[in-house]
């Protein structure tokens, strides 16, 4: 089959590296791509925000599959558009995106179905927020209700914080994202994500993972877009996770089916595992990056015949996903000044960090007269595997090791909970 992907970061080159091994996929175009997933696909440069143009593209080269990476096509409602085209697409619509896209949506359908998460309100102006403050406790947990490229959440440790915070979020600090601010209840526990694939009926669990979003080690400092991810996530174990199917899943599935938007592509929730058990945090409807990397790394199946069957509402005659039992770690490298101010240009040497079976994902690079440099914020994703977290580990840093990026940076301790855990 001829399959489009869409996006630039590590999580589609790691899908583009899965796609291309695929015996199904006989031809692969990614738009707009990057050096790494260059060596995988032919990279063509479409507006995903050009519906006619991605639709155009599709129809002229006989694409059989689009597979859609970041959230924003989607919420903005690409996939509709491609299947009223005929175009098989593997990606929620629009309507069924708003899991990611409004967590005021999510929200009141976890109300109506019953699917643990923290306690809510939704609010529309300041002086209502500030009200709804008085019905909490520190820390207070504040959220854009829209898309905020992972920035939307404040996490206040006093009152003055949150009033203040709300302030700037109705003030527009997130712009149209931030109209709505969800305020909840903070949840104590380990996180962890797991992650299902359906077509709107089936439902298939595709593996967990466990990332470190701060900047620093000890998981200190800035959010990032998450600075490594290891797979599975033990935490998660098999009872917890057939749990967080079962009450957390299932009926989210279930209420968008029977409200006539069923969900088709990659369901990812992020969970707080608490003392009462599996707490939905937020969805995501696209995979995780750099989760998507570790899962590719473990997933040994044929990734583009799973992906159409799901995109064909035929899961159900694909069998269950299939992983090596190895974990698998990724470590990012980011640019010195990441998340702030990312240092462009910096010049990479990948040297022989894939010669003991690693693989080295592509996320913000570019090739400058032939020769690689840093392009973005998260610049590569290490990535590893090995019998045990702890195995994983050394092998990534090792690869890590090999590398000659002398603007870059990475934390030493990717995996450190379940590390201590496995030495214990
Ligand atoms: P992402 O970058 O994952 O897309 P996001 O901006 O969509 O993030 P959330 O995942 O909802 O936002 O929240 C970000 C982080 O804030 C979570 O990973 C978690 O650490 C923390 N968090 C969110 N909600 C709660 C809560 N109710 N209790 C405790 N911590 C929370």
């Amino acid at each position: 089959m001829n399959i489009l992907l869409l996006g630039s970061g590590g999580r589609e080159h790691a899908l583009a590296w899965k796609l291309a091994q695929s015996p199904s996929c006989d031809k692969l175009w990614a738009s707009p791509g990057n050096p790494g997933i260059a060596q995988e696909a032919e990279c063509v440069a479409l507006d995903a925000t050009d519906h006619a143009a991605v639709t155009a593209f599709c129809r002229e080269n006989g694409v059989d599959l689009v597979v859609v990476g970041p959230e924003a096509p989607l919420v903005d409602g690409l996939a509709d558009s491609l299947r009223e085209a005929d175009v098989a697409v593997f990606g929620p619509s629009a309507a069924a995106a708003q899991l990611e896209g409004s967590k005021g949506f999510t929200k009141d359908l976890c109300a109506r179905a019953n699917i643990p998460t923290a306690r809510y309100i939704r609010t529309h102006t300041l002086e209502e927020a500030w009200g709804a403050l008085k019905r909490f406790d520190a820390p207070f947990v504040l959220k854009a209700d829209g898309l905020a490229a992972g920035k939307g959440v404040v996490i206040a440790e006093t009152r003055e914080e949150a009033q203040h915070a709300l302030a700037e979020m109705f003030d527009g600090k997130f712009g149209e994202a931030g109209a709505e601010v969800v305020i909840e209840q903070f949840m104590t526990g380990e996180e962890a994500s797991l992650f299902a694939l359906t077509d709107g009926e089936t439902i298939v669990p595709f593996g967990s993972a466990q990332d470190h979003k701060r900047v620093g080690e000890g998981d200190t400092g800035p959010n990032t877009g998450g600075m490594g991810a290891y797979s599975p996530a033990p935490v998660l174990t098999p009872e917890l996770e057939q749990r967080a199917m079962r009450e957390i899943v299932e009926p989210t599935v279930r209420v968008l089916r029977e409200a006539g938007t069923p969900y088709c592509g990659v369901l990812y929730a992020g969970l707080m595992l608490t003392a009462e058990g599996p707490s939905l945090i937020e969805y995501n409807v696209r995979f995780g990056d750099p989760e998507c990397q570790v899962l590719m790394l473990r997933y040994c199946g044929d990734l583009a015949a799973l992906m159409l069957a799901c995109a064909q509402g035929q899961l159900g005659e694909a069998g269950t996903p299939q992983f090596v039992e190895d974990y698998a770690m990724t470590v990012v490298m980011a640019a010195e000044g990441y998340p702030d101010t990312p240092k462009k240009g910096g010049a990479i040497n990948l040297g022989q960090a894939e010669s003991d079976g690693s693989k080295v994902f592509h996320a913000g690079t570019a090739l400058n007269d032939g020769a690689l440099v840093a392009n973005g914020g998260r610049v590569l994703n290490v990535t590893a595997s090995g019998q045990n977290v702890t195995q994983a580990q050394r092998a990534a840093y090792a690869a890590l090791d090999a590398i000659d990026f002398a603007d870059g940076f990475c934390r030493r301790d990717i995996g450190w909970r379940e590390v201590a855990r496995e030495a214990s």
